[in-house]
């Protein structure tokens, strides 16, 4: 598929263009993304009416990214009822007294639901990694313990996809600027964010390092052109509804005897 990670290949990201747009054209991107949208929603209510699959989708970009405004748009039209959400920030003391996955799994999704991690367990081979949080000798084992844990999931039953969304560092500088410019906005601006910036160069070898040590045949990572926000939505509706597609749910049989059933 576009945009997938072969498994064992190393990444370079300056050789994947955020700005890619496969010369799609706007405005039946529009009406593609709409129709998506519409198939999403009958995906998700047929997973959750079969109640036998689980679907986890992992979230991971740089400061603006867009992680909050895909799992808007990406999942307009699904059940609320049906979708977990699930935000991992700088944890908690109680967090960080236990081995790093363990904030984690009591977040998997569960039969018929959709899991959504915005962050993850990524963040303890990114930012971890990238401010020596602990010693390399602990964050270097932690590909190893992901992929595992990632099959582990996988083998009992959770379909995985990850999403890195791609952005430009100067995409950043005018995403930070436009949160600036607008009050309404500055909650979501943080001064913090300038310094991991300044850090965006040891950021990207993090990602190129977790991308290629972690991307498998049971959780592949996709590599998402986000610098046009339209795109990354289509791309990421796209690969969601495909992935699905190729789970051939089906909905559970019928009580018997329905069809002479008189309501009194
Ligand atoms: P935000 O996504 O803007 O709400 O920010 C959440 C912050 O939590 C980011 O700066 C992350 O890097 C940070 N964070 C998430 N997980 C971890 C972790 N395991 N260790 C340290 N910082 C983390
Ligand atoms: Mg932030």
């Amino acid at each position: 598929m576009q945009y997938r990670v072969e498994p064992g290949t190393r990444v370079d990201l300056s050789r994947w263009d955020p700005d890619d747009v496969a010369g799609t054209d706007r405005e039946a991107a529009r009406e593609e993304k709409k129709q998506l949208s519409r198939r999403l929603r009958e995906l998700q209510e047929l997973l959750y009416a079969e109640h036998r699959h689980r679907l986890l989708v992992v979230l991971q970009a740089m400061d603006t990214g867009g992680k909050d405004g895909t799992i808007r748009k990406v999942f307009d039209r699904t059940n609320p009822q049906g979708v977990k959400v699930a935000s991992f920030k700088r944890p908690t003391e109680r967090e960080l007294a236990h081995d790093y996955l363990w904030r984690v799994h009591p977040h998997v999704p569960g039969d018929g639901e959709i899991g959504i991690f915005n962050r993850s367990h990524y963040e303890d081979v990114l930012v971890v990694r990238v401010h020596d949080l602990v010693p390399k000798t602990r964050w270097q084992r932690r590909y190893d313990h992901i992929v595992a844990f990632e099959k582990l999931l996988a083998d009992e039953g959770t379909t995985i996809v990850k999403f890195y969304l791609h952005i430009s560092k100067d995409e950043q500088k005018r995403r930070l600027q436009a949160r600036l410019d607008r009050p309404d906005k500055h909650w979501k601006f943080s001064i913090g964010d300038l310094k991991e910036r300044a850090l965006w160069d040891d950021y990207m070898a993090a990602y190129e390092a977790a991308l290629s040590n972690t991307s498998t045949d049971w959780a592949p990572w996709f590599i998402i052109p986000a610098n046009h926000k339209w795109y990354r939505n289509l791309v990421i509706s796209r690969i969601l509804v495909d992935t699905l597609e190729g789970l051939g749910m089906q909905y559970p049989p019928a009580e018997e005897g329905l069809d002479e059933v008189v309501i009194p």
